[in-house]
């Protein structure tokens, strides 16, 4: 019973903060800028289009389509504005470089209106609100020209969407349960082109109906459904765009956050309890390894290392939370205790991993990345917790 408590609570925890986040809720007061200006000078020499930059971040633990790597620097979004660094690890400024901008109002380049960005082929893209419709805008690397390039729902018919390799997948309603959906259909359109969405599956056809859609996304040829019973917590299935097949579902119990989809498994692990695999191919469950410690736990996959960062219990807890490091064989590398001071104790500070660093957030909403640590001090037994610019 204390188990299913505490998944309780950290589901509570995990849907309030991403419902703020919630994709498509745009600033509705936004006539957006357009100007002009020079196009952005491309000096990198390898393929601008390589699929780390183009691939649905499902490892994160900020919202999706809020922190995105190109081959020109990391771009974070945060209040409406993008944020970009060159390094990962200098200060996060906005996308402005306009003179005599104060960059707080929507002629600075900097805002985009909206809560997801993407990146592909040598710009970035954004869904937000232009008129009476969600609209696609694109924009240059350094944040000059913004131009929209399409329609994609009405205002009334609302927007959920998600990017991956040059194309929005979107739902023309609201996900985490929201009442009020008319339809149960997944849409495809490319950014680069003026083509209209079409559709790419239908939920029904699965037996999820109108309002049963918690989530969704785009992950290679899958689309990834979640879906909730009060009884059973949190289910995943997937829908081939390849075959046009439907996976059996997979009862995670957790939500998104602590679960990782790829081709061949569903990893996840429940607080409390362990670490647990599903593997398509043989439709079965095994319980791989021992609970992380008491307390409650978001957990990352990355290619070569897991990391277990915990969620504050309480508000003022005068103990730091830890983050554990583990390789993907669940042998524990390394921990830090997190003793930085927390804007939101809400939302996790866990917030990606880059090729050398993890980047850490005070506020997943309200700050960009602004704490980080080296991988390269995992299982030296003696990580430090170091602030972004210094
Ligand atoms: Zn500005």
């Amino acid at each position: 019973m204390k188990q299913k408590n505490m998944r309780k609570v950290i589901i509570f925890i995990l849907i309030a903060w991403f419902l703020v986040l919630a994709s498509c809720n745009s600033d509705y007061s936004t006539p957006l800028n357009t100007d002009y200006t020079t196009e952005t000078d491309i000096s990198f020499q390898g393929d601008i289009n390589d699929k780390r930059y183009t691939s649905f971040r499902l490892s994160d633990g900020c919202s999706f389509s809020q922190f995105v790597e190109t081959y020109e620097g990391y771009y974070y979004l945060k209040n409406f504005y993008v944020y970009y660094c060159s390094d990962g690890i200098s200060k996060y400024v906005k996308l402005c470089s306009k003179p005599d901008c104060r960059h707080s109002d929507n002629n600075c380049n900097a805002y985009t209106g909206a809560n997801l960005i993407a990146y592909y082929d040598g710009y970035m893209y954004y869904v937000a609100i232009d008129q009476y419709d969600y609209c696609l805008f694109r924009m240059n690397m350094d944040g000059t020209n913004h131009v929209k390039i399409k329609s994609i729902s009405t205002i009334q018919e609302r927007c959920t969407g998600f990017f991956e390799h040059g194309y929005l997948y979107y739902y023309k309603g609201t996900i985490y349960g929201l009442l009020g959906n008319t339809n149960t259909v997944i849409y495809r359109t490319a950014v680069f082109d003026k083509s209209e969405g079409t559709i790419v599956v239908d939920t029904k056809d699965n037996g999820i109906n109108v309002d049963d859609i918690f989530l969704f996304y785009p992950h290679d040829e899958y689309i990834y459904f979640y879906t909730f019973s009060p009884d059973t917590y949190y289910s995943v299935c997937r829908y081939s765009m390849e075959t046009s097949k439907w996976s059996d579902y997979v009862n995670t119990e957790m939500f998104f956050q602590s679960v990782l989809t790829d081709a061949d498994k569903v990893y996840w692990y429940l607080n409390g309890d362990g670490f647990y695999e599903y593997a398509y191919e043989t439709g079965t469950i095994e319980r791989v390894a021992d609970t992380v410690g008491d307390g409650l736990y978001g957990v990352s996959y990355n290619d070569q290392y897991i990391y277990a960062y915990q969620y504050y219990e309480e508000k003022y807890s005068p103990i730091p939370p830890i983050l554990y490091v583990f390789d993907r064989q669940y042998n524990l590398i390394d921990n830090v205790s997190v003793d930085i001071p927390m804007l939101n104790y809400f939302s996790p500070f866990y917030l990606t991993e880059l090729d050398d660093y993890v980047l850490l957030s005070t506020s997943i909403n309200d700050s960009a990345p602004d704490y980080y640590i080296k991988k390269s001090e995992f299982g030296s037994g003696n990580i430090t917790v170091r602030k972004i610019g210094d």
